[in-house]
């Protein structure tokens, strides 16, 4: 059997892709029977969703499906915070949340390579936009991912929360945008930055365009300065940045060039424009996060109406209270 692959239900057929699982629930005829199990849309749907379904294994005996309804479900779901509907949906999926950090690392690990190994053909050049872009890669979330939900704003306390280090780290709006710009910068950025450094002094066979660089640079070194961000250039020599020196006397002459570079757009960029951008980080990780709680909340609502043991569990945890069935 597949570990952590696509099972269905009814046959045990498991495969390790979702597009295989698909073929199969479109099948012609039906799948053999083999655990006394109707292939309904809900099982289907949670099965594309979360890679397998497992059907109570006695009749809920507390719950009466009767008075259970989608309404009830409805207000579980929106009373509970959004914390816990990701505690309980990832207990339910034997996942964990996926620590901020190394989510990054992993997201960036193969562009990071391209960078430091010149793969990029006609160049990596990064717009406002691009950098913008990076923000909302890390903080959007789809059904299939939800474990990856470890950055969300929180609209109770307006806070911005990392999940790191094995816990949910909180923070001012501000600060927030901050530390997340920051760790995509350790992860990726600071490599974006060596790599148009040392492509401005380098010979290129494949022709890299200098002014386009240079450019690039600033675009970069003028968004990093917008949360008090310094460059990366100055950890290193120019030895250790091209594998020769430059000039004879001063073995940090690209530090100090590229500090100079730096300080101009810090110097440059208005308050306007600085409010402009974090206003923009801020608010996607806002957007994000109703997004992200939309998808946990589907994701949940359906495994609800299917998973009667899952269901009673999660009213005993909220201590709701049920009339027996008379
Ligand atoms: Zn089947």
């Amino acid at each position: 059997m597949v570990k952590n692959g696509y099972i269905c239900p009814r046959c045990n057929y498991d495969s390790e892709k979702k597009q295989g699982m698909e073929r199969h629930f479109q099948r012609k005829t039906l799948c053999a029977d083999r655990n006394n199990l109707a292939l309904t849309p809900e099982i289907i749907d949670v099965v594309l969703k979360n890679r397998q379904y497992h059907p109570p294994k006695q009749p809920a005996k507390v719950v009466n499906n009767n008075i259970i309804n989608y309404n009830i479900i409805n207000n579980l779901i929106c009373q509970m915070d959004s914390g816990e509907k990701l505690m309980h949906l990832l207990n339910y999926q034997q996942k964990q949340i996926e620590d901020l950090e190394d989510g990054l690392e992993k997201r960036f690990q193969h562009r990071v390579d391209r960078l430091e190994n010149n793969k990029y053909k006609g160049g990596c050049y990064l717009t406002l936009d691009d950098l913008l872009e990076l923000v909302n890669d890390v903080t959007k979330i789809d059904t299939n991912n939800i474990e990856q939900f470890n950055v969300l704003f929180d609209k109770a306390v307006k806070r911005l929360r990392l999940y790191r280090g094995k816990g949910w780290e909180s923070f001012l709006e501000d600060v927030g945008a901050r530390e997340l710009v920051s760790l995509i910068k350790s992860y990726y950025l600071d490599t974006y930055e060596i790599y148009l450094i040392k492509n401005l002094h380098t010979d290129h066979p494949i022709g890299l365009n200098r002014i386009k660089l240079l450019e690039h640079l600033e675009i970069y070194y003028r968004f990093i300065s917008i949360f008090g961000l310094s460059t990366f250039v100055d950890n290193f020599t120019d030895l250790e940045i091209l594998g020769h020196r430059l000039t004879g006397d001063n073995e940090n002459y690209l530090a100090e060039r590229y500090i100079d570079v730096y300080g101009q757009q810090k110097r440059e960029v208005k308050t306007a424009e600085k409010n402009q951008v974090k206003r923009k980080i801020i608010n996607i990780v806002k957007e994000n996060t109703i997004h992200n709680l939309t998808e946990l909340n589907q994701t949940l609502m359906n495994i609800l109406k299917v998973d009667n043991i899952f269901r009673d569990e999660l009213l005993r945890s909220k201590e709701i209270a049920v009339a027996p069935q008379i």
